[in-house]
């Protein structure tokens, strides 16, 4: 039996979750295919509640045995049926012990000597220290009356460091103070880091395949063909302003697209080409033409083509692969004369795939551009999901088999088309959010850019920011600002006097987050929503951190709600993903015309990840909530701990808007040393973490730690620091939705002893 990546990687994802308590669970397959593995259903494990009932007759705990819950199992066993699917494996995970299967597992497994469960195979998942490790398949051998077991390793190369969350793992481990440094200073290339900086393995792996092929020296994935279109003449009009369009195509949504990047274009037909000399580099012309077949235009106009390259006018070639199409058969070698060849993919819907599975990529051999336009890339967002990035360069390899995606759902069901997870999570946030509408992007940050590349004009050259975003929103309005047309002005959460001064009917949107990154600010949303709306000014709310489940900002007065369901929606740190959820119907019309333009619709496998990840979303966030608090109340004890920030703050709550606008904290408590050093902060960070892990996400369903200025603004100057008033040496907790916070309180007990005074 092999077991793919994708389903193992859930198995994995699920005894990270349960750490440090094993989990259990199934994958089923087709009744009539004895390989088929589709969809992973984790169960509850009981082993808790039975030992607290029978101590004795159970005397294992879950944090060293498992009991799949009966009525669970009986409720899918009769949807299966009905869907003509059939369990065929079991598997659960050993949290801190290696993957083997132990006595008690075989014990379970036999009766009378025989398989008790004939034909089923037994997966273990090793979790150690909350990180996958190996896994073990044990298939009953009924000729020796024994198990043969098949070991499967872990799927990294893991070594001082690692990757959480699996192999679609989100974020790098950071082990020290050190290795943080080196990574941003260059001298050291991480294999793992955040998804958005470090592209995820499957993702570097479908880019090499591709620069390969084609004999690029650069290959860069997006989210979608157009994604990887309009985020180059993004670039190109920000690098070269005089950038004069040159288009050969009919596609509507370029043209559509070109007012938001502020270009315009001159058409030409590819029928009769104009000569090559009518073009400058010097007066900014670019070429961007999209033939029907690609490989007869280039090798018919190979003269024409040329002579761009002699006057340095850059060429870009796009093909947006059909449904279904794949440039598989393709093997044009780089065409002397282009600068950028853009292809976008689809995969064919399939009975186990489901439509939608698209992507895109920039081919070029100009190094500074792409390297500038990688960078371009951390920020904007327009990515590529790794699961479809895994499910292309299987493609390539021409090996479909063991790619099966999970299309059922949670009831059981059988396929289901992609868009359904997309509906089914965009419902839910709507109804949480009471928003009209609501859509999905490749990550937050995508999800950020086009809301402010939808709302931003150039009759509206206005940005309003209210307090200290996350950095890469605040480098994004930075940018956005520092561009000719369009002026950002910042205000400070207790200066919000200044607003009804600033707010004028040339503003282009006020934004803000309902509780900031990291310093856990809370902006009256009240006022400024009041103000805003009063001026027709469209307001943008980031609430993120504070999660649906603890502030609706459309309540007060937001236009456009926005979330990284990559934090807590999913909670899993397998999953890249954002979401808009707009009020009005209006807006909502506008938003989608956008996003299908701009190619920037989330992958359904992440769709459908999310959709699993959010059935138990409100309840972990009453963890969450509890859990920071018990965080926030232990360091604000502490004698070695100068300051606290958190959003429900005890000690400003006559001043902060956080009693009304919040009924939970969140996960995130950020804190500093009262001997706030490097070295004091090295003390603290680089010992070592029974139960917290270093890693600089959060709304993970584990406590993290990073050190996050020394992350995000290694960059800003003491000054700028000073400014913005973010202390260097800032540590920020993402707490967990773990049951018991105890594990978590000793592990912070012991490294602030390690702190000096
Ligand atoms: N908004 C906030 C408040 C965040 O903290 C982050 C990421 O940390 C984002 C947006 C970006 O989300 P993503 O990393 O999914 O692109």
């Amino acid at each position: 039996m092999r077991i793919s990546e994708q389903i193992l990687a859930e198995c994995h994802a699920h005894g990270v979750e349960a750490y440090p308590e094993e989990t259990c669970g199934f994958i089923v397959g087709n009744l009539d295919d004895a390989e088929s593995l589709e969809t992973v259903y984790p169960m509850r494990n009981i082993m808790n509640e039975m030992h607290r009932e029978d101590p004795e007759q159970f005397p294992r705990t879950g944090r060293d045995g498992y009991m799949i819950d009966p009525r669970e199992h009986m409720k899918l066993e009769r949807s299966l049926k009905k869907a003509g699917k059939q369990i065929k494996v079991i598997y659960h995970s050993h949290p801190d012990v290696g993957a083997y299967f132990s006595e008690k597992d075989k014990e379970d497994a036999l009766w009378n000597g025989n398989a008790r469960y004939p034909g089923i195979t037994f997966l273990v998942c090793a979790t150690n220290k909350g990180k996958p490790g190996d896994a073990i398949l044990a298939d009953f051998n009924a000729n020796e009356g024994d198990f043969d077991i098949t070991e499967i390793p872990a799927n990294t190369s893991e070594e001082s460091y690692g990757l959480l969350g699996g192999t679609f793992g989100v974020s790098g481990i950071l082990p020290t103070l050190d290795f943080i440094h080196e990574w941003k200073n260059g001298q050291r290339e991480v294999e793992y880091g955040y998804f958005r900086f470090v592209p995820p393995k499957q993702v570097k792996n479908f880019q090499q395949q591709l620069a390969v092929r084609h004999q690029a020296r650069h290959a860069l994935a997006f989210s979608s063909g157009r994604a990887a279109l309009l985020e180059l003449l993004s670039y190109l009009q920000d690098s070269r302003p005089l950038t004069k369009l040159n288009l050969a195509s009919s596609a509507t949504f370029i043209t559509d697209a070109l007012p938001s990047l502020e270009m315009s274009a001159l058409h030409f037909n590819l029928n009769e080409l104009p000569a090559a000399e009518n073009f400058s580099a010097k007066e900014g012309d670019l070429i961007l033409i999209a033939p029907e077949d690609l490989q007869n235009f280039v090798s018919e106009n190979a003269e024409w083509l040329e002579k761009f390259k002699r006057l340095r006018v850059p060429v870009i070639v796009y093909e947006e692969a059909a449904s279904g199409s794949w440039p598989a058969d393709v093997q044009l070698a780089w065409p002397n004369g282009l600068t950028y060849w853009i292809t976008g993919f689809d995969l064919p819907e399939s009975h186990d795939l489901p439509s939608g599975i698209a992507g895109g990529v920039i081919l070029s051999n100009n190094d500074r551009q792409m390297a500038e336009l990688s960078e371009l890339r951390k920020r904007r967002g327009a990515i590529l999901s790794a699961r479809n990035a895994a499910l292309f360069c299987e493609k390539f390899a021409g090996n479909t088999e063991g790619t099966k995606m999970n299309s059922g759902n949670s009831s059981g069901v059988a396929t289901e088309p992609g868009c359904v997870h997309e509906e089914a999570v965009t419902k839910q946030l709507c109804a949480w959010e009471n928003a009209s509408s609501g859509f999905l992007f490749p990550s937050g940050m995508a999800a950020i850019m086009a809301v402010l590349t939808l709302l931003q004009k150039r009759e509206k050259p206005r940005l309003i920011v209210i307090g200290l975003l996350y950095s890469e929103t605040y480098s994004l309005l930075m940018d956005s600002g520092r561009s000719s047309t369009c002026e950002a002005i910042f205000i400070g959460l207790h200066e919000l006097e200044r607003l009804a001064e600033v707010l004028t009917k040339d503003t282009a949107m006020v934004i803000t987050e309902t509780v900031t990154n990291p310093l856990c600010g809370v902006p009256d949303l009240e006022r400024i929503g009041k103000l805003a709306n009063a001026q027709g000014v469209p307001f943008v709310v980031d609430n993120t951190l504070a999660s649906p489940a603890n502030c609706q900002p459309i309540d007060w007065g937001a236009d456009y709600v926005i979330h990284s369901t990559t934090k807590y929606l999913s909670g899993t740190n397998d999953h890249a993903g954002g979401a808009v959820l707009v009020k009005s119907p209006e807006n909502a019309k506008a938003l989608k015309k956008f996003q299908q333009n701009w190619g920037l619709g989330i992958s359904p496998l992440e769709a459908e990840v999310l959709r699993k990840r959010m059935h138990d979303f409100e309840e972990r966030m009453q963890r969450f909530n509890k859990n920071s608090l018990a965080i926030a109340h232990f360091l604000e004890a502490h004698s070695a701990v100068d300051r606290v920030y958190y959003a429900c703050s005890s000690s400003d709550v006559s001043s902060s808007p956080a009693p009304k606008l919040l009924s939970g904290n969140g996960g995130v408590v950020s804190f500093v040393l009262k001997n706030n050093t490097e070295d004091n902060l090295r003390r603290f960070y680089d010992g070592e973490f029974i139960s917290i892990l270093k890693a600089p996400t959060l709304g993970s369903n584990q406590t993290l730690v990073c050190p996050y200025p020394l992350l995000t603004h290694y960059h800003d100057s003491d000054e700028d620091l000073l400014e913005i008033e973010l202390p260097r040496y800032l540590i920020r907790i993402a707490a967990g939705s773990e049951n018991n916070i105890e594990p978590i309180i000793a592990d912070l007990n012991s490294s602030l002893a390690r702190t000096t005074q």
